[in-house]
């Protein structure tokens, strides 16, 4: 048995629905550019480039409910509401055809992030992390796990702030779907247990300030809520 010189910390975790359990994340993996009118109103051209990705840190995990404090060093802070892929088994280089088998399920989550930051790292060619990969930047709601090789591929996906909604789309205007998503990642790395795919967000991003209220839901997948602190 190891001997560490301080306890290590309790992976994070997200709920799942009708479960006393919660799913340990491993990693969190978020897709850029996905739903092509976002694409543009970031000002990029949305024809089928290959996905990107970045990343993350899973203890930015946190739950629906919790009130996020507003983040330091930004004065553009954004929400963009997500579906959510939580994975399962373990595999590298997974065929489209064969990678939803990974789906442990699904659930909704919010990309938080500093978009001062994150253009300024895009303009000048450096990492996306200090727009994205700050403290408690990924609440997540209950995971639903896969029933009857049930997936979701369609259904409505939407946010709200304030009770005023901002963001309204549907599944169906992912530009890469879920088993494309998961079959790309899987080249570049094996995916385990554990792992989270955040895969993009719709059109209608904007900013966010203290004492906000913002909801979001997926068909199917039940909804979230978060306050900002
Ligand atoms: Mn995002």
């Amino acid at each position: 048995m190891t001997d560490y010189v301080f306890n290590p910390p309790v992976p994070p975790t997200v709920a799942v629905a009708g479960e006393t359990a919660r799913f340990p994340v491993r990693r969190v993996f978020c897709v850029g550019r996905n739903y092509a009118a976002h694409a543009r109103e970031m000002g990029k051209d949305p024809d089928r480039e290959p996905p990107f990705f970045f990343t993350k840190p899973a203890d930015a995990v946190v739950d629906s409910g919790v009130t996020v404090p507003y983040p330091p060093e930004t004065s553009n802070f954004h929400y963009e509401i997500e579906l959510i892929v939580a994975i399962g088994r373990e595999a590298f280089d997974i065929s489209r055809e064969a990678a939803l088998d990974l789906v442990y399920g699904y659930g909704v989550g919010i990309d938080l992030t500093r978009r001062d930051l994150q253009f300024e790292a895009r303009d000048k060619g450096r990492p996306w992390d200090w727009g994205k990969a700050f403290d408690q930047s990924a609440p997540i709601a209950p995971l639903h796990r896969v029933r009857d090789g049930q997936h979701p591929a369609k259904g409505r996906i939407w946010l709200a702030v304030n009770g005023a909604v901002k963001q309204d789309a549907d599944l169906t205007e992912l530009i890469w779907p879920v088993p494309d998503i998961i079959s790309i990642l899987s080249r570049s790395m094996v995916l385990k247990p554990g792992d989270l795919i955040m895969t993009g967000t719709p059109a209608g991003v904007g900013a966010i300030v203290r004492g906000d209220k913002v909801t979001g839901g997926i068909d199917g997948l039940g909804e979230i809520a978060i306050t900002i602190g």
